[in-house]
């Protein structure tokens, strides 16, 4: 059984994070969507809001879980018994941040290995952050997430 984590702040979810669930679905027997609680910065979305958001983008895979945790990363994945932490790359300056992430996590807990995987081209300048903020200035962000996220984001927007 290989098990594996896709872990994020997934405020909101995107399409290019639905194209990398979508790889490892593809890789692996079962992947954990997992939202990770720690962020410093205050989400625009709460966590009952994003788990929402990932269980309704999420529902048509029978292989995938939504969870959420706090913590190490690595001490959720043993608990859950995955020793795979999938991480998308969209550019070079993703790169040096994931690279001293994957290295500490592997330092921390040798048998853990993080895979990285690409989205298709279209999806590399996506991010949530640029999403939100093309919600927040009233542009169009239907190319960017599902229909009910859409919603979501206009009714946060909505003054
Ligand atoms: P985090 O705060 O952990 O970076 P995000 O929700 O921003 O949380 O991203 C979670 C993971 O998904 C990260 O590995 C990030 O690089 C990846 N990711 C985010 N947006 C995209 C995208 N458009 N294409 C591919 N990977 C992405």
């Amino acid at each position: 059984m290989k098990r594996a984590i896709y872990p994020g702040t997934f405020d909101p979810f995107t399409y290019g994070h639905l194209d990398i669930v979508q790889r490892a679905v593809s890789l692996f027997d079962e992947v954990i969507v997992t939202i990770a609680l720690n962020s410093a910065k205050a989400p625009l979305f709460n966590t009952d809001e994003r788990m929402e958001m990932l269980r309704e983008s999420l529902s048509s895979f029978a292989s995938v879980r939504i969870d959420s945790f706090r913590g190490l990363l690595v001490n959720y994945a043993k608990k859950e018994k995955a020793n795979v932490i999938i991480r998308g790359l969209r550019m070079i300056s993703d790169f040096e941040f994931e690279f001293q992430m994957a290295l500490m996590n592997r330092k921390l807990e040798e048998e853990i290995t993080t895979v990285f995987l690409m989205p298709d081209e279209k999806y590399t300048y996506l991010s949530s952050s640029i999403v939100r903020e093309i919600a927040q200035l009233g542009g169009d962000c239907s190319p960017f997430v599902p229909p009910h996220i859409e919603k979501k984001l206009k009714q946060k927007y909505l003054h």
